[in-house]
């Protein structure tokens, strides 16, 4: 056992035992504690400037002198400052350096009162006068943070001009609107605060996506949305919405901040185009059946509304090639009401044209929906007749014929017709096939009128 009596044992003491002093230094729990508390690692640069002040500490012990004089002090407390150490840590950090020297030398033997008074003294002076220029350092840090400070408002001020922006607790109730927020909804800022949110809700705003909004930020999460809410007047608006929920440091929701964007305008010019569309689809699809109407009307006849001669010859054409590809009989029958001059002559035009429709009504009902009934011209028709041989043609036309002769007319009582007819033969075309049928109808006329005249191929000439 030792007893430290003077400065000289003491002196010796530790400098036998620096490494040691650190070590216990370091190794004290609320040394720890500090260290961990604000994350100060001890990696390389860290330790040796920890080891320098310690050193200077133990050197204004030694030799009594102040710890101004140390150069080391300044980069010591900088290390506290950069890992926001306050300065009542910094007290216990140097009152625990204090306390592993003492420690070290009672294990090892005595000191001498006046030396623990001394050391007691040159101690707290040390303090004090690291504590102010620990003070003086967060004087400086103080500007920075008031300058951060100053941005953050900006940022707020920024926000809160060109955003509606309210603040609610997590129970819904309003704590905080901005102007823009009053403006939009027309309430004052005394008829918000403390009323639930959904004050401004619209009726018309659908249930499930308030559901999805709370079910998100109920899990902590932010979201995201178009909302339509409703002024004090009832008028409604249209907001591009962000819900934010802030968490204290438990994890705990603490309120929900809501940022909004008024998208009334553009919403309502969406609208106006969704409408715009759709009168310009029923528009379209008025043209379309214009253009089908009259495209059914090119190929009608006027008067009687069947057939006229252009689409007649339309299906004439496919008609026979159909026949031909499929070696299926087709056959024409060509008919002529007989001595109609007479009764336009004696009926007046008008009766004329209202017996050609009764004609036309007649055979209609007559013939198969296959069967393609035409107005050649005047008071002359054709019937096309698919899978139809002469001789079938030929009956059929009698059949026509004897509808016509025995039909009551509204102004004559009888109305002839004389028909000729003629099937297609491998040879035939259009033109040809038309030409043996109105033969065939000529001899019809030539014979005696209110006849059917077939023609066989070899009488074309
Ligand atoms: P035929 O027995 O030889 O056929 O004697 P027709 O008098 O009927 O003579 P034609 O076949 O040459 O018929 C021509 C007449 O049919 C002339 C005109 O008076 C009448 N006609 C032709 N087209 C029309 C029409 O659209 N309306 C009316 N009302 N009469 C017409
Ligand atoms: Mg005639
Ligand atoms: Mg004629």
């Amino acid at each position: 056992m030792i007893k430290i009596i003077d400065t000289k044992e003491f002196s010796h003491f530790l400098r036998i035992h620096r490494n040691e002093v650190i070590k216990r230094w370091l190794a004290k729990n609320e040394v720890q504690h500090i260290l961990h508390r604000h994350s100060l690692p001890i990696i390389d640069k860290n330790t040796h400037i920890l080891y320098e002040f310690c050193d200077c500490y133990i050197s204004v012990i030694q030799w009594g002198s102040t710890i101004s004089e140390c150069q080391v002090k300044l980069e010591f407390l900088e290390l506290l400052n950069n890992y926001s150490i306050t300065t009542a840590e910094l007290f216990t950090m140097i009152t625990r350096l204090k306390t592993s020297i003492e420690e070290i030398i009672f294990e090892n033997g005595n000191l001498s009162f006046n030396l623990q008074m001394e050391i007691e003294t040159l101690t707290i002076e040390m303090s004090r006068e690291l504590a102010s220029t620990f003070e003086s350092m967060h004087g400086d840090n103080y500007d920075y943070k008031s300058e951060n400070s100053n941005l953050l408002n900006e940022y707020k001020r920024a926000v809160d001009l060109s955003n509606i922006v309210s603040k609610t607790n997590p129970k819904g109730i309003i704590t905080y609107v901005n102007d823009k927020f009053c403006e939009i909804s027309g309430y004052t800022k005394d008829e918000l605060i403390g009323k639930p949110h959904n004050i401004i809700r619209h009726p018309d705003m659908d249930r499930e996506a308030f559901k999805d909004l709370w079910d998100t930020i109920k899990a902590k999460k932010s979201w995201h949305g178009i909302v339509t809410n409703m002024k004090k007047d009832g008028g409604q608006y249209i907001v591009d919405t962000h819900v934010i929920p802030i968490l204290d440091v438990d994890g705990d929701v603490t309120e929900y901040i809501a940022i909004r964007h008024d998208i009334t305008e553009l919403e309502e010019t969406k609208q106006q185009l969704r409408n715009i569309n759709k009168a310009m689809k029923s528009k379209v699809d008025e043209l379309y059946s214009m253009t089908h109407t009259l495209e059914e009307k090119a190929h009608k006849d006027n008067l009687t509304g069947i057939h006229n001669r252009d689409s007649f010859e339309e299906i004439f054409s496919l008609e026979i090639v159909h026949a031909k590809e499929n070696e299926t009989p087709l056959s024409l029958v060509l008919f002529d009401l007989d001595n109609f001059k007479e009764v336009n002559d004696s009926y007046g035009h008008q009766a004329g044209d209202n017996i050609l429709i009764e004609i036309t009504s007649l055979i209609s009902q007559n013939i198969k929906t296959s069967d393609i009934f035409a107005r050649w011209g005047g008071e002359e028709f054709v019937i096309l007749l698919p899978s139809t041989t002469l001789e079938g043609a030929y009956s059929f036309s009698q059949k026509l014929r004897e509808i016509i002769e025995k039909h009551t007319f509204s102004y004559k009582e009888s109305i002839t017709a004389s028909f000729g007819v003629a099937e297609l033969d491998g040879e035939d075309d259009k033109s040809t096939l038309f030409q043996k049928a109105d033969k065939a109808l000529y001899k019809a006329k030539a014979n005696g009128r209110n006849r059917v005249e077939k023609i066989m191929v070899q009488c074309v000439q």
